[in-house]
Protein backbone atom coordinates (compact mmCIF):
# COMPACT_ATOMS: atom_id res chain seq x y z
CA UNK A 1 0.00 0.00 0.00
CA UNK A 2 0.83 3.57 -0.83
CA UNK A 3 -0.30 6.10 2.25
CA UNK A 4 0.14 9.55 2.87
CA UNK A 5 -0.87 10.56 6.30
CA UNK A 6 -2.14 14.13 6.85
CA UNK A 7 -3.37 16.22 10.06
CA UNK A 8 -2.27 19.05 11.87
CA UNK A 9 0.30 19.06 14.06
CA UNK A 10 -0.15 16.68 17.22
CA UNK A 11 -2.83 14.75 15.69
CA UNK A 12 -0.94 11.60 16.66
CA UNK A 13 0.41 10.78 12.95
CA UNK A 14 3.70 9.81 13.78
CA UNK A 15 2.12 7.20 16.56
CA UNK A 16 -0.17 6.41 14.16
CA UNK A 17 2.67 6.11 11.24
CA UNK A 18 4.76 3.92 13.43
CA UNK A 19 1.72 1.29 13.96
CA UNK A 20 0.31 1.19 10.53
CA UNK A 21 3.47 0.81 8.88
CA UNK A 22 4.12 -2.44 11.25
CA UNK A 23 1.00 -3.57 10.61
CA UNK A 24 0.80 -3.08 6.90
CA UNK A 25 4.60 -4.43 6.53
CA UNK A 26 5.62 -0.91 4.63
CA UNK A 27 8.24 1.58 5.72
CA UNK A 28 7.42 4.47 7.67
CA UNK A 29 8.51 7.69 5.91
CA UNK A 30 8.61 11.13 7.99
CA UNK A 31 10.06 13.67 6.44
CA UNK A 32 10.16 15.54 10.07
CA UNK A 33 12.33 11.87 11.39
CA UNK A 34 14.38 12.78 7.83
CA UNK A 35 15.32 15.97 9.03
CA UNK A 36 15.87 15.57 12.96
CA UNK A 37 18.18 12.35 11.72
CA UNK A 38 20.24 15.04 9.28
CA UNK A 39 20.36 17.56 12.40
CA UNK A 40 21.46 15.36 14.60
CA UNK A 41 24.14 14.02 11.85
CA UNK A 42 25.26 17.49 11.42
CA UNK A 43 24.87 17.72 7.62
CA UNK A 44 24.46 20.46 5.37
CA UNK A 45 20.98 19.47 4.89
CA UNK A 46 20.31 19.56 8.97
CA UNK A 47 21.81 22.50 9.43
CA UNK A 48 19.61 24.43 6.90
CA UNK A 49 16.51 22.64 8.36
CA UNK A 50 17.22 23.67 12.07
CA UNK A 51 16.39 26.81 12.43
CA UNK A 52 13.38 26.50 10.16
CA UNK A 53 12.01 23.76 11.87
CA UNK A 54 12.55 25.84 15.13
CA UNK A 55 10.76 28.63 14.07
CA UNK A 56 7.54 25.98 13.03
CA UNK A 57 8.19 26.67 9.54
CA UNK A 58 8.25 24.70 5.88
CA UNK A 59 12.13 23.54 5.17
CA UNK A 60 12.51 25.10 1.33
CA UNK A 61 10.50 22.68 -1.22
CA UNK A 62 13.46 21.65 -3.21
CA UNK A 63 15.18 20.37 -0.88
CA UNK A 64 12.66 18.66 0.84
CA UNK A 65 11.04 17.09 -2.15
CA UNK A 66 14.83 15.94 -3.33
CA UNK A 67 15.06 13.96 0.16
CA UNK A 68 11.46 12.33 -0.30
CA UNK A 69 12.60 11.30 -3.79
CA UNK A 70 15.75 9.71 -2.83
CA UNK A 71 13.73 8.00 0.25
CA UNK A 72 11.28 6.38 -1.91
CA UNK A 73 13.54 5.48 -4.43
CA UNK A 74 15.60 3.21 -1.62
CA UNK A 75 14.59 -0.91 -1.91
CA UNK A 76 12.51 -1.10 0.95
CA UNK A 77 9.65 1.22 -0.55
CA UNK A 78 9.21 -0.27 -3.53
CA UNK A 79 6.28 -2.34 -2.26
CA UNK A 80 4.51 0.46 -0.34
CA UNK A 81 5.13 3.17 2.27
CA UNK A 82 3.54 5.44 4.93
CA UNK A 83 4.52 8.82 3.88
CA UNK A 84 3.94 10.96 7.15
CA UNK A 85 4.55 15.23 7.28
CA UNK A 86 4.82 15.03 3.20
CA UNK A 87 3.65 16.31 1.07
CA UNK A 88 2.97 19.51 3.37
CA UNK A 89 1.40 22.03 0.38
CA UNK A 90 0.21 21.63 -2.72
CA UNK A 91 3.74 22.09 -4.54
CA UNK A 92 4.74 18.66 -2.59
CA UNK A 93 1.48 17.04 -3.47
CA UNK A 94 2.22 18.00 -7.30
CA UNK A 95 6.02 17.01 -7.46
CA UNK A 96 4.65 13.55 -5.60
CA UNK A 97 2.53 12.71 -8.42
CA UNK A 98 5.33 13.61 -10.78
CA UNK A 99 7.65 11.15 -8.82
CA UNK A 100 4.80 8.23 -8.51
CA UNK A 101 4.37 8.73 -12.20
CA UNK A 102 7.96 8.07 -13.06
CA UNK A 103 7.83 5.16 -11.24
CA UNK A 104 4.51 4.08 -12.50
CA UNK A 105 2.96 3.93 -9.38
CA UNK A 106 0.19 6.10 -7.85
CA UNK A 107 -1.02 6.62 -4.16
CA UNK A 108 -3.57 3.95 -2.97
CA UNK A 109 -5.12 6.69 -0.17
CA UNK A 110 -4.48 9.35 1.86
CA UNK A 111 -5.84 9.17 5.13
CA UNK A 112 -6.39 12.39 6.99
CA UNK A 113 -6.65 12.30 11.26
CA UNK A 114 -8.92 14.97 12.44
CA UNK A 115 -8.72 16.32 16.11
CA UNK A 116 -9.99 19.48 17.73
CA UNK A 117 -7.34 22.54 18.13
CA UNK A 118 -7.71 22.76 22.20
CA UNK A 119 -6.48 18.97 21.73
CA UNK A 120 -3.95 19.23 19.97
CA UNK A 121 -2.05 22.02 21.82
CA UNK A 122 -2.45 19.94 25.32
CA UNK A 123 -1.10 16.47 23.23
CA UNK A 124 2.02 18.96 21.66
CA UNK A 125 2.39 20.84 25.27
CA UNK A 126 3.17 17.15 27.28
CA UNK A 127 4.47 15.20 24.29
CA UNK A 128 8.19 13.42 24.62
CA UNK A 129 10.34 11.57 22.13
CA UNK A 130 12.83 9.03 22.92
CA UNK A 131 16.57 9.80 21.52
CA UNK A 132 17.05 6.27 20.58
CA UNK A 133 14.06 5.97 18.32
CA UNK A 134 11.19 8.87 16.98
CA UNK A 135 8.12 5.75 17.51
CA UNK A 136 8.45 5.50 21.29
CA UNK A 137 6.07 8.32 22.24
CA UNK A 138 4.95 9.23 25.54
CA UNK A 139 2.68 12.20 27.24
CA UNK A 140 3.58 13.71 30.57
CA UNK A 141 0.11 13.16 31.46
CA UNK A 142 -2.47 11.20 28.86
CA UNK A 143 0.74 8.00 28.75
CA UNK A 144 3.52 8.60 30.91
CA UNK A 145 6.39 6.40 31.41
CA UNK A 146 7.26 4.71 34.41
CA UNK A 147 10.03 6.85 35.36
CA UNK A 148 10.05 10.08 34.39
CA UNK A 149 12.48 11.05 31.41
CA UNK A 150 13.27 7.43 30.49
CA UNK A 151 11.45 5.23 27.67
CA UNK A 152 9.45 2.52 28.95
CA UNK A 153 10.73 0.51 25.68
CA UNK A 154 14.99 0.70 25.30
CA UNK A 155 15.46 2.62 28.19
CA UNK A 156 16.39 5.85 26.25
CA UNK A 157 16.28 9.70 27.36
CA UNK A 158 12.78 10.98 26.76
CA UNK A 159 13.08 14.95 25.05
CA UNK A 160 11.05 17.70 24.57
CA UNK A 161 11.15 18.75 20.52
CA UNK A 162 12.46 22.39 20.38
CA UNK A 163 9.86 23.05 18.06
CA UNK A 164 6.85 21.68 20.73
CA UNK A 165 6.95 24.85 22.25
CA UNK A 166 3.71 27.09 22.74
CA UNK A 167 5.16 30.03 20.59
CA UNK A 168 6.18 27.28 17.78
CA UNK A 169 3.12 25.54 17.69
CA UNK A 170 1.07 28.41 17.20
CA UNK A 171 2.88 28.87 13.71
CA UNK A 172 2.95 25.06 13.38
CA UNK A 173 -1.14 25.41 13.18
CA UNK A 174 -1.11 28.33 11.23
CA UNK A 175 1.30 26.51 8.50
CA UNK A 176 -1.02 23.37 8.28
CA UNK A 177 -4.30 26.08 8.26
CA UNK A 178 -2.54 27.73 5.36
CA UNK A 179 -0.44 25.38 3.40
CA UNK A 180 -1.00 21.73 4.48
CA UNK A 181 -4.95 21.93 4.63
CA UNK A 182 -5.71 22.55 1.02
CA UNK A 183 -3.54 19.55 -0.07
CA UNK A 184 -6.68 17.52 1.35
CA UNK A 185 -9.00 18.52 -0.84
CA UNK A 186 -6.47 18.44 -4.02
CA UNK A 187 -6.38 14.69 -2.84
CA UNK A 188 -10.32 14.34 -2.33
CA UNK A 189 -10.56 15.69 -6.16
CA UNK A 190 -9.03 12.52 -6.94
CA UNK A 191 -11.36 10.35 -4.62
CA UNK A 192 -8.17 9.33 -2.66
CA UNK A 193 -9.31 10.61 1.11
CA UNK A 194 -10.54 9.10 4.22
CA UNK A 195 -11.04 11.63 7.26
CA UNK A 196 -11.17 9.52 10.79
CA UNK A 197 -11.60 11.09 14.04
CA UNK A 198 -8.13 10.97 16.17
CA UNK A 199 -9.25 10.48 19.43
CA UNK A 200 -9.56 7.93 21.96
CA UNK A 201 -7.09 5.12 22.64
CA UNK A 202 -4.17 4.78 20.31
CA UNK A 203 -5.03 1.55 19.53
CA UNK A 204 -8.54 1.97 18.89
CA UNK A 205 -7.54 4.79 16.42
CA UNK A 206 -5.09 2.55 14.79
CA UNK A 207 -8.15 -0.14 14.26
CA UNK A 208 -10.29 2.85 13.09
CA UNK A 209 -7.46 3.76 10.89
CA UNK A 210 -6.68 0.42 9.44
CA UNK A 211 -10.49 0.17 8.69
CA UNK A 212 -10.75 3.04 6.72
CA UNK A 213 -7.99 2.44 4.63
CA UNK A 214 -9.20 -1.55 3.29
CA UNK A 215 -12.55 0.14 2.63
CA UNK A 216 -10.95 2.56 0.82
CA UNK A 217 -8.72 0.09 -1.34
CA UNK A 218 -11.90 -2.09 -1.73
CA UNK A 219 -13.65 0.90 -3.39
P1 LIG B 1 6.99 16.92 11.86
O1 LIG B 1 7.92 16.01 12.56
O2 LIG B 1 6.25 16.26 10.71
O3 LIG B 1 6.04 17.63 12.80
O4 LIG B 1 7.88 18.06 11.18
C1 LIG B 1 8.68 18.93 11.97
C2 LIG B 1 9.15 20.11 11.13
O5 LIG B 1 9.97 19.62 10.04
C3 LIG B 1 8.06 20.92 10.46
O6 LIG B 1 7.49 21.89 11.34
C4 LIG B 1 8.85 21.57 9.31
O7 LIG B 1 9.67 22.62 9.78
C5 LIG B 1 9.77 20.42 8.88
N1 LIG B 1 9.11 19.59 7.86
C6 LIG B 1 8.68 18.30 8.00
N2 LIG B 1 8.14 17.87 6.85
C7 LIG B 1 8.21 18.88 5.97
C8 LIG B 1 7.80 19.06 4.63
N3 LIG B 1 7.17 18.09 3.96
N4 LIG B 1 8.06 20.25 4.03
C9 LIG B 1 8.70 21.24 4.68
N5 LIG B 1 9.09 21.15 5.96
C10 LIG B 1 8.85 19.99 6.61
Amino acid sequence: MRIVLVGPPGAGKGTQAALLAKTLSIPHVSTGDLFRANISQGTELGKLAKSIMDEGKLVPDEVTIAMVRDRLHQQDAENGFLLDGFPRNTAQAVALDGILKDFGIALDGVLDLEVPEDEVVRRIAGRRLCRNDSAHIFHVLYNPPKTEGVCDVCGGELYQRSDDSEETVRTRLEVYHTETEPIIEYYAKQGLVTTIPALGKVDEVTERAIAALRENAND
